[in-house]
């Protein structure tokens, strides 16, 4: 059996390569940019009037004159206008090019406006005031953002922005999550008394859905045979496959001898960790399959402290570990890393980690009251209060 540590270590050195492919700007949302984004103008585009109100040339201000002629106009979409006069103003709207010849904007809040004159009513007005500068946030052909960021709402206009209509990000992997057992039922049928709704692929469907990895569902019964006869399909067909139960010590089993009878190749079996210490992992050629315990906890504990991290990694991009604050003593006799299931309180900027203790392993009613996990090690029995562990959230 290998430590939690080990677990991690080669599984991500089993990375899945992704390719690239263009899609529609609008649907990049949360995918994982692999191309890096260059700006093709500077940002502003131009001298661009950050408030409206008046445009003037600030020398003539700093000669005391305070009363001005409106010599025209320049709204938002004009050509840029020229200030002819020193002893005139221009009216200028937010978002238009600043007029040639004017360097200050004065806001009409610090106006008097009548018929064709303007009266500057405040005497502190600084030399290229209300103007956004061109290239001030950025210059043309600077890397706006790189490849390998997450893209989100603050990515997304500043790609449209640069007339991006398509993006190229990497290819998700073709993903199978796989429910095993006799019990389970779908969620639409009204299961009989030995029976139960099949609930571990909808919360692995829902991890996955960040990603925008839309998985394919199977099932596979008890059945060494029926087993057989189905997987060799699904895993010829996918990239990743994730399956839930069949992988302890149970009589019926039969998945890990038979992902091997298919070329799939064991890279551990068991993790020195609770929950979820019959967890098993292999590969195959750019493939990868997690065969997770199916105790629901265990299903979603492995999902977000193993295929999460590792599927980020896989796709170049960066996870970032958090620690959280042990609020009470805990103690744990047993010699594996155990993953306490925790609420988070922020106070004051610190996280504190409250235990919500729950019915085990089986016990996924008490994962709604819950934030993630705390990672307490494996050799350490007595954790105490005011202590900093690795803290897995699975509310992004
Ligand atoms: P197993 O790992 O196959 O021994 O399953 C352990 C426990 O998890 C059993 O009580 C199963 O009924 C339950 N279980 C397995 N798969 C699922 C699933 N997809 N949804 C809900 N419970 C499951
Ligand atoms: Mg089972």
């Amino acid at each position: 059996m290998i430590s939690t540590s080990e677990a991690t270590s080669i599984i991500q050195q089993n990375l899945w390569k992704p390719s690239s492919e263009l899609i529609p700007l609008l649907t990049s949302n949360n995918r994982i940019l692999a191309e890096n984004i260059v700006s093709d103008r500077d940002f502003p585009a131009f001298d661009r009037v950050a408030m409206d109100g008046i445009a003037i040339a600030h020398e003539s201000f700093e000669k005391g004159m305070r009363v001005f002629g409106i010599e025209g106009l320049q709204a938002a979409g004009m050509p840029q206008q020229k200030l002819s006069s020193v002893s005139n103003c221009i009216e200028v709207m937010t978002g238009a090019m600043l007029p040639s010849g004017a360097d200050t904007v004065i806001r009409y809040e610090d106006l008097k406006i009548s018929d064709k004159r303007v009266e500057i009513l405040s005497n502190s007005i600084q030399k290229g005031g209300s103007i956004h500068r061109q290239g001030n946030d950025s210059k043309k052909n600077n890397q706006l953002i790189s490849k390998g960021t997450i893209i989100s709402s603050a990515e997304i206009p500043l790609m449209a922005s640069v007339g991006k209509t398509t993006v190229e990000v990497c290819t998700l992997p073709r993903t199978a999550i796989i429910s095993t057992g006799d019990e389970l039922v779908n969620i639409d049928e009204n299961p009989q008394p030995h029976q139960i709704r099949k609930s571990n692929v909808y919360a692995l469907a829902a991890g996955l859905s960040r990603f925008g990895i839309e998985a394919h569902f199977f099932h596979l019964t008890d059945h060494e045979e029926s087993i057989r006869k189905n997987l060799q399909t699904i895993l010829s067909n996918h990239d990743l496959i994730i399956i839930s139960g069949g992988v302890s010590k149970g009589k019926f089993d039969f998945i890990p001898d038979s992902l091997e009878a298919f070329g799939i190749k064991k890279q551990f079996h068991q993790v020195k960790q609770r929950p979820g210490k019959p967890m098993w992992f292999g590969t195959g050629e750019n493939k990868m399959v997690f065969a997770l315990p199916g105790n629901p906890v265990s299903t979603f504990m492995c999902f977000y402290q193993y295929i999460e991290p590792w599927l980020l990694k896989s796709l170049g991009a960066p996870y970032l570990p958090v620690k959280a604050i042990l609020e009470s003593d805990f103690t744990f006799d047993l010699p594996l890393t155990y993953f306490l299931q925790v609420k988070i309180k922020n106070e004051g900027g610190r996280f504190l980690a409250i235990s919500i203790p729950g019915g085990g392993s089986g016990d996924f009613v008490n994962l709604k009251d819950t934030d993630g996990f705390l990672e307490l090690p494996e050799g350490q029995f007595n954790f105490k209060k005011g202590e900093a562990f690795n803290f897995i959230s699975f509310r992004k």
